[in-house]
Protein backbone atom coordinates (compact mmCIF):
# COMPACT_ATOMS: atom_id res chain seq x y z
CA UNK A 1 0.00 0.00 0.00
CA UNK A 2 1.25 3.47 -0.90
CA UNK A 3 0.98 6.78 0.91
CA UNK A 4 0.15 10.06 -0.82
CA UNK A 5 0.45 13.68 0.32
CA UNK A 6 -2.71 15.68 1.12
CA UNK A 7 -1.21 18.43 -1.05
CA UNK A 8 0.00 16.23 -3.92
CA UNK A 9 -1.79 13.00 -4.85
CA UNK A 10 0.82 12.12 -7.47
CA UNK A 11 3.53 11.65 -4.85
CA UNK A 12 3.60 8.01 -3.75
CA UNK A 13 5.71 6.64 -0.90
CA UNK A 14 5.95 3.33 0.93
CA UNK A 15 4.98 3.26 4.61
CA UNK A 16 8.65 3.06 5.61
CA UNK A 17 9.48 6.16 3.58
CA UNK A 18 6.46 8.07 4.90
CA UNK A 19 7.36 7.27 8.52
CA UNK A 20 11.02 8.16 8.05
CA UNK A 21 10.14 11.45 6.37
CA UNK A 22 7.33 12.56 8.72
CA UNK A 23 6.12 15.54 6.70
CA UNK A 24 5.92 15.80 2.91
CA UNK A 25 8.19 18.37 1.20
CA UNK A 26 5.09 20.15 -0.16
CA UNK A 27 3.97 20.75 3.44
CA UNK A 28 1.21 18.12 3.18
CA UNK A 29 0.58 15.13 5.44
CA UNK A 30 0.89 11.51 4.37
CA UNK A 31 -2.32 9.48 4.11
CA UNK A 32 -2.96 5.92 2.88
CA UNK A 33 -3.97 5.78 -0.77
CA UNK A 34 -6.89 3.52 0.17
CA UNK A 35 -8.21 2.16 3.47
CA UNK A 36 -8.15 -1.58 4.15
CA UNK A 37 -11.49 -3.09 5.24
CA UNK A 38 -12.23 -4.79 8.53
CA UNK A 39 -14.94 -7.39 8.07
CA UNK A 40 -17.45 -8.41 10.72
CA UNK A 41 -15.74 -11.78 10.89
CA UNK A 42 -12.37 -10.07 11.46
CA UNK A 43 -13.79 -8.22 14.46
CA UNK A 44 -15.20 -11.48 15.82
CA UNK A 45 -11.76 -13.05 15.51
CA UNK A 46 -9.98 -10.03 17.04
CA UNK A 47 -12.40 -10.04 20.01
CA UNK A 48 -10.78 -13.21 21.27
CA UNK A 49 -7.23 -11.86 21.01
CA UNK A 50 -4.79 -9.91 23.19
CA UNK A 51 -3.97 -6.24 22.56
CA UNK A 52 -0.68 -7.12 20.86
CA UNK A 53 -2.36 -9.66 18.57
CA UNK A 54 -5.03 -7.12 17.64
CA UNK A 55 -2.29 -4.55 16.92
CA UNK A 56 -0.35 -7.01 14.74
CA UNK A 57 -3.47 -7.70 12.66
CA UNK A 58 -4.34 -4.04 12.07
CA UNK A 59 -0.81 -2.68 11.56
CA UNK A 60 -0.15 -5.36 8.95
CA UNK A 61 -3.02 -4.01 6.80
CA UNK A 62 -1.28 -0.61 6.59
CA UNK A 63 2.43 -1.49 6.77
CA UNK A 64 2.44 -3.75 3.73
CA UNK A 65 6.17 -3.24 3.19
CA UNK A 66 6.96 -4.56 6.73
CA UNK A 67 7.28 -8.32 7.35
CA UNK A 68 5.14 -10.06 9.99
CA UNK A 69 8.29 -10.57 12.08
CA UNK A 70 9.17 -6.88 11.90
CA UNK A 71 5.66 -5.83 12.97
CA UNK A 72 5.63 -8.35 15.83
CA UNK A 73 8.99 -7.02 17.04
CA UNK A 74 7.59 -3.47 17.05
CA UNK A 75 4.43 -4.34 19.00
CA UNK A 76 6.27 -6.57 21.50
CA UNK A 77 8.85 -3.86 22.07
CA UNK A 78 6.17 -1.23 22.63
CA UNK A 79 3.38 -3.00 24.51
CA UNK A 80 5.06 -6.15 25.85
CA UNK A 81 7.68 -6.51 28.61
CA UNK A 82 5.65 -4.67 31.25
CA UNK A 83 6.02 -1.12 29.91
CA UNK A 84 2.25 -0.70 30.40
CA UNK A 85 0.89 -1.10 33.91
CA UNK A 86 -2.36 -2.66 32.67
CA UNK A 87 -2.21 -6.10 31.13
CA UNK A 88 -4.95 -5.02 28.72
CA UNK A 89 -2.78 -2.01 27.68
CA UNK A 90 -5.87 0.16 27.05
CA UNK A 91 -8.64 -1.05 29.40
CA UNK A 92 -12.29 -0.02 29.11
CA UNK A 93 -14.18 1.00 32.28
CA UNK A 94 -17.97 1.35 32.37
CA UNK A 95 -19.04 4.38 34.46
CA UNK A 96 -22.67 4.88 33.45
CA UNK A 97 -25.64 3.55 31.50
CA UNK A 98 -24.07 4.34 28.11
CA UNK A 99 -20.60 5.63 29.12
CA UNK A 100 -17.39 3.64 28.71
CA UNK A 101 -14.03 5.21 29.57
CA UNK A 102 -11.12 4.03 27.41
CA UNK A 103 -8.05 4.50 29.61
CA UNK A 104 -5.09 5.33 27.37
CA UNK A 105 -2.67 6.35 30.12
CA UNK A 106 -1.22 3.16 31.54
CA UNK A 107 2.11 3.70 29.77
CA UNK A 108 5.36 4.96 31.33
CA UNK A 109 4.52 8.70 31.29
CA UNK A 110 0.84 8.48 32.35
CA UNK A 111 -0.56 10.24 29.24
CA UNK A 112 -2.03 8.81 26.03
CA UNK A 113 0.98 9.98 23.98
CA UNK A 114 2.68 6.75 25.11
CA UNK A 115 0.28 4.65 23.00
CA UNK A 116 2.01 5.99 19.87
CA UNK A 117 5.41 7.12 21.15
CA UNK A 118 6.26 3.73 22.63
CA UNK A 119 5.99 2.15 19.17
CA UNK A 120 7.16 5.00 16.89
CA UNK A 121 10.89 4.43 17.67
CA UNK A 122 10.52 0.78 16.61
CA UNK A 123 8.75 1.82 13.39
CA UNK A 124 11.46 4.42 12.80
CA UNK A 125 14.45 2.08 13.22
CA UNK A 126 12.74 -0.58 11.08
CA UNK A 127 12.00 2.04 8.42
CA UNK A 128 15.64 3.23 8.48
CA UNK A 129 16.84 -0.33 7.93
CA UNK A 130 14.36 -0.96 5.12
CA UNK A 131 15.27 2.23 3.29
CA UNK A 132 19.00 1.56 3.63
CA UNK A 133 19.61 4.54 5.90
CA UNK A 134 22.85 3.96 7.85
CA UNK A 135 23.05 7.26 9.72
CA UNK A 136 22.04 7.84 13.32
CA UNK A 137 18.60 9.51 13.51
CA UNK A 138 18.49 12.55 15.73
CA UNK A 139 14.96 13.26 16.94
CA UNK A 140 14.41 16.90 17.85
CA UNK A 141 11.37 17.78 19.95
CA UNK A 142 10.03 21.11 21.17
CA UNK A 143 7.46 20.36 23.84
CA UNK A 144 4.90 22.11 25.99
CA UNK A 145 4.91 19.12 28.35
CA UNK A 146 3.50 15.68 27.56
CA UNK A 147 5.05 14.96 24.14
CA UNK A 148 8.64 15.61 25.25
CA UNK A 149 8.56 13.13 28.10
CA UNK A 150 6.71 10.48 26.09
CA UNK A 151 9.21 10.84 23.22
CA UNK A 152 12.17 10.59 25.65
CA UNK A 153 10.79 7.41 27.18
CA UNK A 154 10.05 5.96 23.75
CA UNK A 155 13.45 6.64 22.19
CA UNK A 156 15.54 6.08 25.33
CA UNK A 157 18.40 3.66 24.52
CA UNK A 158 16.92 2.72 21.13
CA UNK A 159 19.83 1.71 18.88
CA UNK A 160 20.64 4.06 16.04
CA UNK A 161 18.76 7.01 17.56
CA UNK A 162 19.46 10.10 19.65
CA UNK A 163 16.75 12.27 21.14
CA UNK A 164 17.04 15.90 22.20
CA UNK A 165 14.15 17.76 23.84
CA UNK A 166 13.71 21.51 24.36
CA UNK A 167 11.07 22.82 26.77
CA UNK A 168 10.22 26.39 27.85
CA UNK A 169 11.86 26.60 31.29
CA UNK A 170 8.91 28.43 32.83
CA UNK A 171 6.17 27.03 30.61
CA UNK A 172 5.67 23.47 31.87
CA UNK A 173 4.24 22.14 35.14
CA UNK A 174 6.65 21.19 37.95
CA UNK A 175 5.79 17.53 37.55
CA UNK A 176 6.34 17.66 33.76
CA UNK A 177 9.71 19.39 34.25
CA UNK A 178 10.74 16.88 36.89
CA UNK A 179 9.77 14.02 34.56
CA UNK A 180 12.08 15.40 31.85
CA UNK A 181 15.15 16.58 33.77
CA UNK A 182 15.49 13.24 35.56
CA UNK A 183 15.31 11.25 32.29
CA UNK A 184 17.41 8.05 32.07
CA UNK A 185 19.15 6.84 28.94
CA UNK A 186 22.51 7.10 27.18
CA UNK A 187 21.15 8.71 23.98
CA UNK A 188 19.05 11.52 25.50
CA UNK A 189 19.50 15.28 25.96
CA UNK A 190 17.13 17.78 27.63
CA UNK A 191 17.43 21.58 27.64
CA UNK A 192 15.30 24.34 29.12
CA UNK A 193 14.83 27.39 26.88
CA UNK A 194 14.59 30.95 28.19
CA UNK A 195 11.31 31.89 26.50
CA UNK A 196 7.93 30.31 25.76
CA UNK A 197 6.85 27.24 23.78
CA UNK A 198 6.77 29.18 20.50
CA UNK A 199 10.44 30.17 20.97
CA UNK A 200 11.37 26.52 21.45
CA UNK A 201 9.27 25.40 18.48
CA UNK A 202 10.56 28.13 16.16
CA UNK A 203 14.14 27.28 17.12
CA UNK A 204 13.61 23.62 16.25
CA UNK A 205 11.87 24.50 12.97
CA UNK A 206 14.79 26.74 11.99
CA UNK A 207 17.28 23.95 12.55
CA UNK A 208 15.17 21.54 10.45
CA UNK A 209 15.33 23.92 7.48
CA UNK A 210 18.95 25.15 7.87
CA UNK A 211 20.84 23.59 4.97
CA UNK A 212 24.25 24.33 6.52
CA UNK A 213 23.37 22.59 9.76
CA UNK A 214 21.85 19.61 7.93
CA UNK A 215 25.03 19.24 5.87
CA UNK A 216 27.31 19.46 8.89
CA UNK A 217 25.27 16.86 10.76
CA UNK A 218 25.25 14.63 7.68
CA UNK A 219 29.05 14.76 7.55
CA UNK A 220 29.15 13.52 11.14
CA UNK A 221 26.76 10.64 10.39
CA UNK A 222 23.52 12.17 11.69
CA UNK A 223 20.13 12.75 10.06
CA UNK A 224 17.33 14.78 11.66
CA UNK A 225 13.79 13.52 12.18
CA UNK A 226 10.70 14.45 14.16
CA UNK A 227 8.36 12.68 16.58
CA UNK A 228 5.63 15.22 15.96
CA UNK A 229 2.00 14.11 15.89
CA UNK A 230 1.66 14.63 12.14
CA UNK A 231 3.90 11.60 11.50
CA UNK A 232 1.83 8.68 10.13
CA UNK A 233 3.73 6.43 12.55
CA UNK A 234 2.05 8.23 15.43
CA UNK A 235 -1.46 8.15 14.01
CA UNK A 236 -1.55 4.50 12.96
CA UNK A 237 -1.10 2.95 16.45
CA UNK A 238 -4.02 5.08 17.64
CA UNK A 239 -6.43 3.35 15.23
CA UNK A 240 -5.69 0.09 17.05
CA UNK A 241 -7.12 1.08 20.43
CA UNK A 242 -10.49 2.11 19.01
CA UNK A 243 -10.86 -1.24 17.28
CA UNK A 244 -9.64 -2.90 20.48
CA UNK A 245 -12.24 -1.05 22.58
CA UNK A 246 -15.01 -2.22 20.24
CA UNK A 247 -13.69 -5.79 20.49
CA UNK A 248 -13.72 -5.55 24.28
CA UNK A 249 -17.37 -4.45 24.18
CA UNK A 250 -18.26 -7.41 21.96
CA UNK A 251 -16.20 -9.80 24.07
CA UNK A 252 -17.77 -8.50 27.31
CA UNK A 253 -21.33 -8.81 25.94
CA UNK A 254 -21.93 -5.04 26.15
CA UNK A 255 -22.86 -4.93 22.45
CA UNK A 256 -23.49 -7.38 19.61
CA UNK A 257 -20.88 -7.47 16.85
CA UNK A 258 -22.23 -5.01 14.24
CA UNK A 259 -23.94 -2.64 16.71
CA UNK A 260 -22.97 1.00 16.31
CA UNK A 261 -21.19 2.96 19.03
CA UNK A 262 -20.30 6.64 19.49
CA UNK A 263 -16.76 7.85 20.22
CA UNK A 264 -16.05 11.01 22.23
CA UNK A 265 -12.50 12.48 22.31
CA UNK A 266 -10.90 15.41 24.17
CA UNK A 267 -9.20 17.10 21.24
CA UNK A 268 -6.19 19.35 20.60
CA UNK A 269 -4.21 18.66 17.43
CA UNK A 270 -7.07 16.46 16.07
CA UNK A 271 -4.83 13.34 15.95
CA UNK A 272 -6.65 11.15 18.43
CA UNK A 273 -10.16 11.77 17.07
CA UNK A 274 -8.91 11.38 13.48
CA UNK A 275 -7.62 7.91 14.36
CA UNK A 276 -11.15 7.03 15.50
CA UNK A 277 -12.53 8.34 12.20
CA UNK A 278 -10.00 6.18 10.32
CA UNK A 279 -11.18 3.12 12.29
CA UNK A 280 -14.69 3.86 10.99
CA UNK A 281 -13.37 4.19 7.44
CA UNK A 282 -12.04 0.64 7.86
CA UNK A 283 -15.53 -0.51 8.74
CA UNK A 284 -15.76 -0.18 12.53
CA UNK A 285 -19.47 0.47 13.25
CA UNK A 286 -19.53 4.07 14.53
CA UNK A 287 -22.57 6.33 14.58
CA UNK A 288 -21.15 9.67 15.74
CA UNK A 289 -17.84 11.29 16.74
CA UNK A 290 -18.10 13.82 19.55
CA UNK A 291 -15.29 16.37 19.47
CA UNK A 292 -14.65 17.94 22.89
CA UNK A 293 -12.67 21.18 23.33
CA UNK A 294 -11.83 23.37 26.30
CA UNK A 295 -12.14 27.17 26.25
CA UNK A 296 -9.85 27.20 23.18
CA UNK A 297 -12.84 26.15 21.07
CA UNK A 298 -11.63 26.80 17.52
CA UNK A 299 -12.69 23.25 16.53
CA UNK A 300 -16.19 23.61 18.02
CA UNK A 301 -16.73 26.73 15.93
CA UNK A 302 -15.31 25.11 12.81
CA UNK A 303 -17.36 21.92 13.04
CA UNK A 304 -20.53 23.97 13.60
CA UNK A 305 -19.99 26.72 11.03
CA UNK A 306 -17.56 25.42 8.39
CA UNK A 307 -15.21 28.36 9.04
CA UNK A 308 -11.86 27.78 10.72
CA UNK A 309 -10.57 30.99 12.30
CA UNK A 310 -7.45 31.03 14.48
CA UNK A 311 -7.60 34.82 14.93
CA UNK A 312 -8.73 34.73 18.53
CA UNK A 313 -7.39 34.94 22.09
CA UNK A 314 -5.37 32.02 23.38
CA UNK A 315 -6.26 30.84 26.88
CA UNK A 316 -4.17 28.85 29.32
CA UNK A 317 -6.46 26.24 30.82
CA UNK A 318 -6.29 23.44 33.38
CA UNK A 319 -6.34 21.00 30.41
CA UNK A 320 -3.13 22.42 28.85
CA UNK A 321 -2.56 19.62 26.31
CA UNK A 322 -5.67 20.87 24.49
CA UNK A 323 -4.59 24.52 24.47
CA UNK A 324 -4.05 24.78 20.75
CA UNK A 325 -5.21 27.11 17.96
CA UNK A 326 -3.91 25.24 14.92
CA UNK A 327 -5.07 21.62 14.75
CA UNK A 328 -2.62 20.20 12.20
CA UNK A 329 -4.26 16.83 11.68
CA UNK A 330 -7.55 18.42 10.61
CA UNK A 331 -5.93 18.68 7.17
CA UNK A 332 -6.29 14.92 6.78
CA UNK A 333 -10.05 15.07 7.48
CA UNK A 334 -10.45 17.94 5.02
CA UNK A 335 -8.65 15.91 2.37
CA UNK A 336 -11.20 13.13 2.80
CA UNK A 337 -14.19 15.46 2.94
CA UNK A 338 -13.09 17.14 -0.28
CA UNK A 339 -13.02 13.79 -2.10
CA UNK A 340 -9.18 13.76 -2.06
CA UNK A 341 -8.95 17.15 -3.80
CA UNK A 342 -5.27 18.05 -3.23
CA UNK A 343 -5.69 21.37 -5.05
CA UNK A 344 -8.50 22.42 -2.70
CA UNK A 345 -6.36 21.51 0.33
CA UNK A 346 -3.46 23.62 -0.95
CA UNK A 347 -5.85 26.51 -1.37
CA UNK A 348 -7.33 26.17 2.15
CA UNK A 349 -3.92 25.77 3.82
CA UNK A 350 -2.54 28.78 1.94
CA UNK A 351 -5.47 30.80 3.25
CA UNK A 352 -4.78 29.56 6.78
CA UNK A 353 -1.13 30.59 6.52
CA UNK A 354 -1.98 33.98 5.02
CA UNK A 355 -5.20 35.07 6.77
CA UNK A 356 -5.36 32.66 9.70
CA UNK A 357 -8.75 31.41 8.46
CA UNK A 358 -10.61 29.54 5.76
CA UNK A 359 -14.14 28.33 4.95
CA UNK A 360 -14.82 24.88 3.50
CA UNK A 361 -17.39 24.22 0.77
CA UNK A 362 -21.01 23.38 1.66
CA UNK A 363 -20.51 19.82 0.46
CA UNK A 364 -17.46 19.36 2.67
CA UNK A 365 -19.21 20.87 5.67
CA UNK A 366 -22.26 18.62 5.17
CA UNK A 367 -20.12 15.50 4.94
CA UNK A 368 -18.25 16.39 8.13
CA UNK A 369 -21.40 17.53 9.97
CA UNK A 370 -23.14 14.17 9.41
CA UNK A 371 -20.46 12.41 11.45
CA UNK A 372 -19.01 14.96 13.88
CA UNK A 373 -20.78 16.68 16.76
CA UNK A 374 -18.81 19.33 18.66
CA UNK A 375 -18.94 21.01 22.03
CA UNK A 376 -16.72 22.78 24.57
CA UNK A 377 -16.35 23.27 28.30
CA UNK A 378 -14.42 25.90 30.32
CA UNK A 379 -12.27 25.38 33.44
CA UNK A 380 -15.16 25.98 35.85
CA UNK A 381 -17.36 23.28 34.29
CA UNK A 382 -14.36 20.96 33.94
CA UNK A 383 -13.94 21.08 37.71
CA UNK A 384 -17.67 20.65 38.34
CA UNK A 385 -17.59 17.59 36.06
CA UNK A 386 -14.66 16.06 37.98
CA UNK A 387 -16.52 16.60 41.26
CA UNK A 388 -19.81 15.16 39.96
CA UNK A 389 -18.24 12.18 38.22
CA UNK A 390 -16.43 11.22 41.40
CA UNK A 391 -19.56 11.74 43.50
CA UNK A 392 -21.89 9.82 41.13
CA UNK A 393 -19.74 6.91 39.99
CA UNK A 394 -16.59 6.94 42.15
CA UNK A 395 -14.51 7.46 39.01
CA UNK A 396 -11.79 10.16 38.98
CA UNK A 397 -11.17 11.68 35.55
CA UNK A 398 -8.21 13.95 34.85
CA UNK A 399 -8.90 17.49 33.58
CA UNK A 400 -8.76 16.52 29.86
CA UNK A 401 -11.01 13.49 30.28
CA UNK A 402 -13.46 15.61 32.30
CA UNK A 403 -13.85 17.99 29.34
CA UNK A 404 -14.83 14.98 27.21
CA UNK A 405 -17.32 13.65 29.78
CA UNK A 406 -18.91 17.09 30.08
CA UNK A 407 -19.27 17.55 26.34
CA UNK A 408 -20.66 14.02 26.04
CA UNK A 409 -23.37 14.89 28.60
CA UNK A 410 -24.20 18.03 26.57
CA UNK A 411 -24.55 15.79 23.52
CA UNK A 412 -26.96 13.41 25.26
CA UNK A 413 -29.01 16.28 26.61
CA UNK A 414 -29.35 17.92 23.20
CA UNK A 415 -29.85 14.84 21.04
CA UNK A 416 -31.33 12.22 23.38
CA UNK A 417 -29.02 9.69 21.69
CA UNK A 418 -28.27 6.92 24.17
CA UNK A 419 -26.00 4.90 21.86
CA UNK A 420 -23.22 3.31 23.90
CA UNK A 421 -20.25 5.66 23.83
CA UNK A 422 -16.52 5.19 24.23
CA UNK A 423 -14.94 8.26 25.88
CA UNK A 424 -11.19 8.54 25.39
CA UNK A 425 -9.36 9.18 28.67
CA UNK A 426 -6.05 10.80 27.80
CA UNK A 427 -4.20 11.26 31.10
CA UNK A 428 -3.98 9.82 34.60
CA UNK A 429 -5.57 12.15 37.19
CA UNK A 430 -2.23 12.00 39.04
CA UNK A 431 -0.55 13.87 36.20
CA UNK A 432 -2.77 16.89 36.94
CA UNK A 433 -3.16 16.24 40.66
CA UNK A 434 -3.33 19.90 41.77
CA UNK A 435 -6.33 20.77 39.57
CA UNK A 436 -8.08 17.46 40.31
CA UNK A 437 -7.68 17.93 44.09
CA UNK A 438 -9.01 21.45 43.93
CA UNK A 439 -12.00 20.20 41.87
CA UNK A 440 -12.68 17.52 44.48
CA UNK A 441 -12.66 20.18 47.19
CA UNK A 442 -9.65 18.79 49.07
CA UNK A 443 -8.25 21.76 51.05
CA UNK A 444 -5.47 22.58 51.42
CA UNK A 445 -4.51 20.73 48.29
CA UNK A 446 -0.79 20.91 48.83
CA UNK A 447 1.81 23.08 47.17
CA UNK A 448 4.35 20.31 46.82
CA UNK A 449 3.95 17.89 43.86
CA UNK A 450 4.50 14.78 45.91
CA UNK A 451 2.21 15.91 48.72
CA UNK A 452 -0.47 16.32 46.01
CA UNK A 453 0.10 12.74 44.81
CA UNK A 454 -0.31 11.46 48.37
CA UNK A 455 -3.47 13.49 48.96
CA UNK A 456 -5.06 12.37 45.68
CA UNK A 457 -4.20 8.74 46.43
CA UNK A 458 -5.89 9.03 49.84
CA UNK A 459 -8.97 10.81 48.52
CA UNK A 460 -9.62 8.47 45.58
CA UNK A 461 -8.22 5.23 46.95
CA UNK A 462 -6.20 4.84 43.75
CA UNK A 463 -2.57 3.72 43.57
CA UNK A 464 -0.05 6.42 42.67
CA UNK A 465 1.47 5.45 39.28
CA UNK A 466 4.89 3.86 39.83
CA UNK A 467 6.63 6.08 37.30
CA UNK A 468 5.54 9.28 39.12
CA UNK A 469 6.28 7.76 42.54
CA UNK A 470 9.81 6.89 41.37
CA UNK A 471 10.56 10.56 40.62
CA UNK A 472 10.79 11.25 44.35
CA UNK A 473 14.17 9.53 44.51
CA UNK A 474 15.54 10.67 41.16
CA UNK A 475 18.28 13.31 41.00
CA UNK A 476 18.08 16.02 38.32
CA UNK A 477 20.37 15.12 35.42
CA UNK A 478 19.65 17.92 32.93
CA UNK A 479 19.61 21.33 34.56
CA UNK A 480 20.99 23.43 31.71
CA UNK A 481 18.90 26.45 30.67
CA UNK A 482 19.90 28.10 27.39
CA UNK A 483 18.89 30.97 25.09
CA UNK A 484 16.86 29.91 22.05
CA UNK A 485 19.63 31.14 19.76
CA UNK A 486 22.04 28.62 21.31
CA UNK A 487 20.07 25.50 20.39
CA UNK A 488 22.47 24.26 17.74
CA UNK A 489 25.55 24.46 20.01
CA UNK A 490 23.47 22.56 22.61
CA UNK A 491 22.66 19.87 20.05
CA UNK A 492 26.33 19.55 19.14
CA UNK A 493 27.38 19.18 22.75
CA UNK A 494 24.66 16.57 23.33
CA UNK A 495 25.88 14.64 20.30
CA UNK A 496 29.47 14.94 21.52
CA UNK A 497 30.60 16.85 18.42
C1 LIG B 1 -2.02 15.52 23.42
C2 LIG B 1 -3.18 15.41 24.39
C3 LIG B 1 -4.52 15.64 24.01
C4 LIG B 1 -4.91 16.07 22.60
O1 LIG B 1 -4.76 15.05 21.67
P1 LIG B 1 -4.75 15.37 20.09
O2 LIG B 1 -4.39 14.10 19.43
O3 LIG B 1 -3.69 16.43 19.92
O4 LIG B 1 -6.09 15.88 19.71
C5 LIG B 1 -5.53 15.46 24.97
N1 LIG B 1 -5.23 15.12 26.23
C6 LIG B 1 -3.95 14.90 26.65
C7 LIG B 1 -3.70 14.54 28.08
C8 LIG B 1 -2.87 15.03 25.75
O5 LIG B 1 -1.61 14.83 26.19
Amino acid sequence: MNYISTRNKELKLTAAEAIKKGLSDDGGLFVPEAFPRLKKADIQKLAGMSYIERANFILKLFLTDFTDAEIAKCTEGAYGDGSFSSEKVAPLVKIGESEYILELWHGPTCAFKDMALQILPHFMTTAMKKTGEDKTVVILVATSGDTGKAALEGFRDVDGTRIIVFYPSDGVSDMQKRQMITQDGANVGVFGIRGNFDDAQNGVKKIFTDKKIIKELDKNGFVLSSANSINWGRLLPQIVYYVSAYCDMVEGGEIENGDKINICVPTGNFGNILAAYYARKMGLPVNRFICASNRNNVLTDFLRSGTYDRNRDFYQSISPSMDILISSNLERLLFDASGCDDKKIRELMDKLAKDGKYTVTKTMHNRIGKLFWAGCCDDYFTKVRIFNTFADSGYTPDTHTAVAIDVYRQYVEQTGDMTKTVIASTASPFKFAGSVLSALGVEPYGSDDFEQLDLLGEKTDMDIPGSLEALRQKPARFTEIIDAKDMYPAIKSALGK
